[in-house]
């Protein structure tokens, strides 16, 4: 037997036993009578020690060993004199009668604590050595427990959890796909799923009613905090639904989630339109933790001879509460953040107001203090606020006074990590216009149902048709999206020309999904969570990289096992592809 206990397990009422341990060296403290020893494994730490009636061989053995050794360590539990009242073995310690080190370290390149020395780089490099930490691997494990509560509830509801496959095809979810060559059929390629869309609709029309599987999804895309090139989602589909009846079962999950894991009750999830989160919070995530919403205010601003508002579509403004004495320094340096080619505002109008009740305004030139008094009645600012105005095209301002807003939210402190503001964003836009491809792109994607009152829009006004499509947003991110899904070839094809697929490229596509549901396809629609920045979530993290055990970097690199890498000239041979690389 390798142990009796873990290196998490041993207390008070375990005094005078023999145990045997066996985990990783934490840190030696040598005090010449006496050694300790912190031995470490997944559960927790214990003290190990030798003193004065040790033997010498037992000493001998200690000298020889380093940081990161695994030992096997044998020993009576004794109290201790010195308790450490921070860790829960902290009261014993393991009087060491017998040591075997069952396999020796070099020194690690980082400390193996909480509070670890080694960079952002080296911690990915040695991944595993990372993984030793708690704080990282408690992200994990959390991550373990809550994809086994989603289970639970899933399975509760008669979902069937089944597997779809990764070597597909192309499904456009509006990302590039990754591809992989195919040795057996040269010249043609697999794609990684962006998601297993299409593969669940025929499990619909499979009869299977009702879906799920917890999915590894690909999307070749420009990275980000939240965003990894291979990333989880969990995965729903159900039939002789409607959009209601999905909200319903996806809160409850969310709902049950919050409760199995953090033990938080969560009030009903509100639902807001997109246009209104679009005029209020200039974004389709709004972060409902605070209010500061944006008023438009251009009907009061005009007419005044400032040319920069009376030549703009809009003027919007957000008001920051208690911000009234920020300096030209702090302005100025607002100014330029707006100004950032990522905001793209052409620049700030602010209005202080101050706590005597006047007005100090970056347009005083053009505005009277009574013009100030009605800004302020509109965006209810009080003496003690700060106005900031942005003035431009409507779509583009809304979304930089979005930004603004999480940034002064960011700044105030008002986005307490500990409050949780689920909230579902519904009847979004169906189409989207694209300026460079010059054609409607799918907002969520091409499977997505109109609502049926806008039906008749999509041949006149595509661009203002609604879709029955809705997101669930918590703080801020965006957790999960999901659609009512068209279940008809002749809609399908429709929606495939206002996307501008010429017939044959859409048979070739997705002839096998329009194909399938000649056979009697049910109603369905679904969602899909993500599944990992559910966790981030939920662990008060704002990366996704925390949460999953071998992420990759921000350039797509795993830097642990230096990947993407060239592969050998005969593999590239046996794919054919040796000759079109050489081409180039
Ligand atoms: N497949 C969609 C996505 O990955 C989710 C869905 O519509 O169910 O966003």
């Amino acid at each position: 037997m390798y142990r009796t206990h873990t290196c998490g397990e041993l207390r008070i009422r375990d005094v005078g036993n023999k145990v045997k341990l066996a985990g990783w060296v934490q840190r030696i403290r040598d005090l010449g009578a006496m050694t300790f020893i912190d031995l470490r494994d997944r559960y927790g730490i214990t003290q190990l020690v030798v003193d004065e009636k040790s033997t010498k061989e037992i000493f001998e053995q200690i000298e020889k060993l380093g940081r990161e050794y695994v030992i096997q360590a044998t020993g009576i539990v004794q109290e201790r004199s010195n308790k450490n009242r921070n860790i829960v073995t902290g009261e014993v310690e393991v009087f060491l009668n017998d040591l075997n080190v069952l396999s020796p370290s070099i020194l690690p390149p980082f400390t193996i604590q909480d509070d670890t020395d080694g960079g952002d780089e080296i911690r990915m490099k040695y991944r595993y050595l990372d993984l030793r930490r708690e704080a990282v691997r408690k992200n994990l494990e959390l991550r373990a427990k809550m994809a086994h509560a989603t289970r639970v509830y899933l399975n509760g509801q008669n979902f069937i959890e089944t597997e779809t496959p990764v070597l597909i095809k192309s499904t456009p979810e509006g990302a590039r796909d990754f591809v992989v060559p195919s040795r057996m059929n040269q010249g043609e390629f697999y794609a990684l799923p962006q998601s297993p869309q299409t593969f669940k609709q025929l499990l619909m029309i499979a009869g299977f009613d009702r879906y799920y599987q917890i999915v590894k999804c690909f999307r070749d895309e420009d990275l980000r905090a939240d965003r990894q090139p291979e990333f989880t989602q969990i995965d729903c589909e159900m039939s002789f639904v409607e959009q209601k009846d999905v909200l319903k079962t996806f809160e409850g999950l969310t709902r049950f989630l919050f409760k199995e894991v953090m033990d938080l009750d969560i009030d009903e999830f509100p639902l807001m339109p997109y246009s209104e989160a679009i005029e209020n919070y200039g974004s389709d995530k709004p972060d409902t933790r605070f209010e500061m919403l944006i008023q438009d205010l251009s009907e009061t601003v005009k007419g005044n001879n400032f040319i920069v508002f009376d030549s703009a579509e809009y003027i919007g403004a957000i008001c920051a509460k208690g911000c009234s004495d920020y300096s030209r320094k702090q302005l100025d340096e607002l100014t330029n953040w707006v100004k950032r080619p990522q905001i793209g505002a052409k620049g700030l109008v602010y209005v202080k107001y101050n706590h005597d009740g006047s007005f100090k305004s970056s347009v005083d030139k053009f505005y009277s203090q009574e013009d100030l008094k009605k800004w302020a009645e509109v965006l209810d600012a009080q003496p003690g606020d700060l106005m900031l105005l942005l003035s431009g095209n409507k779509k583009h301002m809304q979304t930089a006074l979005g930004e603004l807003r999480f940034e002064m939210g960011t700044r105030l402190e008002l986005r307490n990590k500990n409050i949780f503001n689920p909230l579902w964003v519904v009847d979004f836009p169906l189409l989207e216009w694209n300026e460079e491809s010059q054609r409607y792109h799918a907002m969520h994607h091409p499977f997505t149902s109109p609502k049926q009152e806008d039906m008749q829009l999509l041949e006149i006004d595509p661009g203002n048709v609604r879709a029955n499509a809705y997101d669930l947003v918590i703080n801020g991110v965006e957790i999960g999206g999901g659609s009512v899904r068209i279940f008809n070839k002749e809609l399908q094809s429709t929606m495939f020309d206002k996307l501008g697929f010429t017939r044959e490229e859409a048979e070739n596509q997705f002839g096998f999904l329009m194909s399938a549901f000649q056979y009697g396809a049910p109603p369905h629609a679904g969602i899909a969570f993500g599944f990992d920045r559910l966790v981030s979530l939920f662990a008060g993290l704002n990366s996704i990289r925390d949460v999953i055990a071998f992420p990759k970097n921000n350039a797509g690199r795993d830097v642990m096992i230096d990947s993407p890498s060239t592969i050998a000239d005969e593999q590239l041979d046996e794919l054919n592809l040796k000759i079109k690389l050489k081409d180039q």
